[in-house]
């Protein structure tokens, strides 16, 4: 049986068209029609009225953060349950991570827990909306408006996953992730749904936070003198090469979608029936883009994570385990942060939870192959 990958990309021919026409006429920094074209396109899409490119989501994070002003003193209540890269951001900036659960469904912040952490030193609420499913923004929205909060979205696992604003009021509207926030990221690695191989964007209707953030993507060169530096910056520039691949997907953003929709469907279709796993929902409030397609054991199911990816990996099939939650992260603890902490919903999923090979290039006979094996896995 032949290997299937966790997440294999889909690029097409015109995505490499332009690629080559950005190589072929010697665009190849940052510096291009694509990397304008992309940063406009890309935000419009989200709802925001500007967009800045950068090297990666951990970089967009890292600008964001400081964009917004966070620095020595300040706290951002974000989840526990999340990559590496949010804490981290607010971290290097001199900022503190203050941590909360998540819910055990959408695997998303529980919005009451973010009430009961806020201090008069909070600054911001970093959402991170997680595998494809938004968080629930509305109650967030309201407690960040009511203590004069940044909300900063991290949309890098949500490209084109809508949310149902005021569900229960007279009119409720869909609204698209990472057009929510203050400022809002996004990764464009190579799993997500819109990809450049390596990359990032940044993107806000704050005007103030887009010039904040354009200067810090580029060493915070000062327009009026370059060489005289007056802030600092970093080097995170997206090259145009990258952006050229961009460019297409966004155009093509709708398909993407309903195929990792149709994706998460036929798996749910084969594996429902399986007993004692909970398998990735829908709520009614939103619409999930289920970036990756979870697989979380039962609490009292006598495998674990690792031993369901070893046993998978015997049948050629490639997974990943879920995050493992900050609170548990060796080199946090080395700075004195989140010791003796505990999130419950965080470290039973951390646990019991991975996901299956679910990239764009996936064929409905892979799903099948992969769903077969879950099932002998678990039977
Ligand atoms: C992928 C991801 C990032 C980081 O993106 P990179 O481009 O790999 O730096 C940040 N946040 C979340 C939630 C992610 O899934």
């Amino acid at each position: 049986m032949t290997w299937i990958p966790v997440n294999e990309p889909a690029l097409l021919p015109e995505d490499f068209l332009a690629l080559k026409d950005s190589f072929d006429t010697g665009w190849i920094s940052s510096a291009g029609k694509y990397v304008d074209q992309f940063e406009s396109d890309w935000a419009t899409y989200c709802g925001q009225d500007h967009g800045i490119a950068v090297s990666n989501g951990t970089a967009a994070l890292q600008v964001a953060v400081e964009a917004v002003g966070i620095g020595a003193g300040d706290e951002v209540i974000m989840p526990s349950y999340t990559i590496i890269s949010c804490a981290s951001s607010v971290v290097r900036a001199g900022a503190k991570p203050v941590l909360v659960d998540c819910d055990p469904k959408t695997f998303g912040m529980v919005p009451d827990q973010v009430a009961q952490k806020i201090t008069p030193r909070t600054k911001a609420i970093m959402v991170v909306h997680m595998f494809g499913h938004p968080v629930d923004m509305d109650p967030i929205a309201e407690l960040a408006s009511k203590h004069g909060l940044v909300i900063i979205e991290d949309a890098a696992e949500v490209h084109g996953a809508k949310y149902l604003s005021g569900r229960d009021g007279p009119d409720p509207v869909w609204k698209t992730c990472g057009g929510m926030g203050h400022i809002a990221t996004f990764s464009f690695f190579a799993n997500k749904l819109i990809t450049t191989g390596e990359g990032g964007m940044v993107v806000t209707s704050n005007k103030a936070y887009a010039e904040k953030a354009r200067s810090l993507r580029n060493l915070c060169f000062r327009p009026d003198r370059r060489f005289l530096h007056t802030e600092h910056g970093h080097q995170f520039r997206m090259t145009n090469m990258q952006a050229a691949i961009g460019v297409n997907q966004v155009k093509r953003i709708e398909t993407i979608v309903d195929r990792k929709r149709a994706i998460a469907d036929q798996y749910s279709t084969l594996l429902s029936d399986i007993e004692d796993i909970q398998l990735p929902m829908e709520s009614d409030w939103a619409k999930n883009v289920f970036w990756v397609y979870s697989i979380l054991l039962g609490e009292g199911h006598k495998m674990d994570a690792v031993e369901f990816a070893a046993r998978l990996k015997e049948k050629n099939i490639e997974t990943r385990p879920f995050f493992l939650g900050m609170h548990e992260q060796p080199v946090f603890h080395d700075m004195g942060l989140f010791i003796g902490e505990n999130y419950p919903v965080t470290e039973r999923i951390a646990r019991k939870g991975l996901y299956v090979p679910s990239g764009l290039a996936i064929t409905d006979e892979q799903i099948e192959i992969v769903s077969e094996a879950v099932r002998e896995t678990l039977a």
